[in-house]
């Protein structure tokens, strides 16, 4: 199936990203959350992220002309009844998935595919609440999406061919390359990244090194771009607390254990970039460690 119009559920970083994208390869896109407001508040975001891709000459004025008439906010679920797909990019809590798959699913076209960005959630036992499990699929973009290449494809063990082949399509269309995933707790992606991310924070934690000292070692001494902390709080404190749960209750190992500082950091509602506050505080000029 060749997908021209899809819905994205959640207009987060995530279902904002996705909608810049596919608008930009010329996708229709309704875009819903839980409110006008934030649906509004992802429109901006979209639209200031396309300034910047202007202003950095990566697109034309016409190119995000002709893409932001592309997204349409979608308020209702029944705004989705002419979409070839619907992507859930909602927050990582399976009960809310659920009953986000709940309410969609009477809204679609029969042979619409549903997808989910989940992060770690088996692709099976999502799909396996829905009327569709041989239309569902993982498709998981990473964050942010217009400036990140890979997206996973996961097939859930009822996944058709025709499935998996249009989300591959859709995807190559979106110019990201694809990395077949199997249905196993977070994929290959976050399988690798999120454990050590958590042992950067049990290495907190325990008083190895301050924030400052984790992210300066890592990014100077291992080259990576970020550190394990300031990603962290640009994933989302939630996001990563969500991820470990899924791998320690998944796999029955207990060397996925979430750390106790993060958890105790996302009681605290510090959840990173998104809440101004994580292990960085963002409130005024520069970030400053917070611990
Ligand atoms: P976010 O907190 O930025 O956005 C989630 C959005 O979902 C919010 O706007 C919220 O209002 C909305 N939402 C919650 N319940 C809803 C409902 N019932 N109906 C409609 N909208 C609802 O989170 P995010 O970082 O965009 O993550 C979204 C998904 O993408 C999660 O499954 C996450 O695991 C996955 N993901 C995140 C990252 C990342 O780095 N943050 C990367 C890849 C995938």
């Amino acid at each position: 199936m060749d997908i021209r119009k899809i819905g994205v559920i959640g207009a987060g970083q995530m279902g904002n990203g996705i909608a810049h994208v596919a608008a930009l390869s010329g996708i229709d896109v309704v875009l819903h959350d839980l409110s006008e407001d934030r649906i509004r508040s992802g429109l901006a975001t979209i639209n200031g992220n396309m300034s910047r891709q202007l202003s950095k000459n990566l697109i034309t004025e016409e190119e995000r002309h002709n893409a932001l008439a592309k997204i349409v906010a979608g308020p209702k679920l029944e705004d989705f009844g002419d979409c070839d797909m619907v992507i859930e990019a909602a927050t990582e809590n399976e009960q809310v998935k659920i009953k986000i798959f709940q309410a969609v699913v009477p809204m679609l076209r029969a042979d619409a595919i549903l997808a989910s960005n989940t992060s770690s959630i088996s692709i099976t036992r999502l799909a396996s609440t829905t009327d569709r499990p041989e239309r569902f699929i993982g498709i998981h973009f990473m964050n942010p999406v217009p400036v990140m290449q890979l997206v996973e494809l996961i097939r859930g063990i009822a996944t058709e061919d025709d499935t998996f082949e249009s989300s591959r399509a859709f995807v190559a269309r979106l110019g990201k390359t694809i990395a077949v995933a199997e249905d196993f707790p977070a994929f290959i992606v976050n399988r690798i990244l999120l454990p050590m991310i958590n042992e950067a924070i049990y290495t907190l934690y325990e008083g190895v090194g301050s924030v400052e000292a984790i992210d300066t070692g890592m990014r100077l001494g291992a080259n990576h771009p970020m550190g394990p902390l300031q990603l962290a709080d640009f994933i989302g404190l939630d996001t990563c607390l969500s991820v470990m749960q899924v791998l320690y209750e998944g796999l029955a190992d207990s060397k996925y254990r979430p750390c106790p500082l993060l958890v105790k950091y996302v009681e605290a509602g510090w959840l990173g970039r998104k809440t101004q506050r994580g292990f960085y505080d963002y409130r005024g000029e520069r970030p400053v460690p917070t611990r």
